[in-house]
């Protein structure tokens, strides 16, 4: 039998916010989704801090987010990791892509490209004459990635075509998400990333990171996004997050409805609310999404 700390559940979940500000209404709605999932397949369910943006981290507002994802009884069940202190692994990351001739050094600026969608290859071939390295880019090769997100279904995604060579260390010298949610996803044992709709997009991405350190993809669920009456991504700076609105209760209750799930009325205090979702979790409710308040 493996001992305590060496054992791996089969099943290992994350939820991974950003600290550039107060935790909102929909990162809680992806958290519980997320915690719910692992409870129902018996599995771990972690929290990581994505701190690796300096200019974008807001200062306390990795405990800030802790904090209010504990108030709703969401508390990581391993401990938790700060990107920003695994920056050594993701050098070491970097250098072994390169050496293995999978990445190169590229001398290109936003400037310079143009504002170009798509990266050309300019410096896939060497440096040319007067440019100097900047970022680092991963290759890209013409082949399609097909995956199947287990909420979304059948997808199919084509980096190589979409955006081409893409960044992994950024011309200011900070790792690119691509490469850092890989590299820490693959350290943490995640087998299955659950988000929001929005990252969908990265997916062909993160995978061809994958394929290039010979790993396989975890599974993907990509849940609904909440939206405001506009259709647009809830955002804090409309005044229209329910956690500024309303009591921890009615946010849980409003946050199990856009994930398709409704207690019952009488069922009002957190615990109650939790014994029922815990209970009646089912992923066939869960609407693709976007769903509006
Ligand atoms: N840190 C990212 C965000 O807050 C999420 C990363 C992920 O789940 O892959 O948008």
């Amino acid at each position: 039998m493996p001992t305590e700390d060496k054992f791996h559940a089969p099943y290992v979940g994350r939820f991974a916010p950003s600290p550039t500000g107060p935790l909102h209404f929909g990162s809680l709605t992806t958290a519980l989704g997320s915690r719910l999932r692992a409870a129902r397949q018996n599995g771990l369910w972690l929290v990581r801090i994505d701190d690796l943006d300096p200019p974008r981290t807001v200062s306390g507002a990795a405990q800030a987010q802790l904090d209010t994802l504990s108030a709703f009884g969401l508390v990581s069940q391993g401990p938790v990791v700060y990107q920003s202190q695994r920056r050594a692994q993701h050098e070491r990351i970097i250098h072994g892509l390169r050496r293995a001739g999978l990445a190169y050094p590229c001398g290109c600026t936003n400037r310079t490209l143009g504002g170009l969608k798509r990266y050309p290859g300019t410096c896939r071939n060497g440096l040319p004459a007067g440019k100097t390295e900047r970022s680092i880019r991963l290759k890209t090769y013409p082949q399609s990635i097909e995956f199947n997100d287990i909420l979304q279904g059948p997808q199919t995604q084509s980096p190589h075509a979409e955006v081409g060579d893409f960044v992994i260390r950024r011309g200011d010298g900070l790792i690119a998400y691509q490469l850092a949610v890989v590299a820490d996803d693959r350290a943490q044992g995640v087998t299955e990333v659950v988000r929001g709709h929005d990252l969908m997009s990265s997916v062909g991405r993160q995978w061809l990171v994958y394929n290039a350190l010979k790993t396989t993809p975890p599974a993907y669920l990509h849940l609904p996004v909440v939206v405001d009456a506009n259709g647009r991504k809830l955002s804090k700076s409309d005044g229209a997050d329910p956690l500024e609105r309303h009591s921890p209760n009615e946010c849980f209750r409003l946050a199990l409805r856009a994930l398709g799930h409704e207690p019952p009325s009488g069922c009002i205090s957190l615990s109650a609310q939790w014994d029922w979702a815990l209970k009646h979790w089912s992923l066939e409710r869960v609407p693709p999404g976007p769903v509006s308040l």
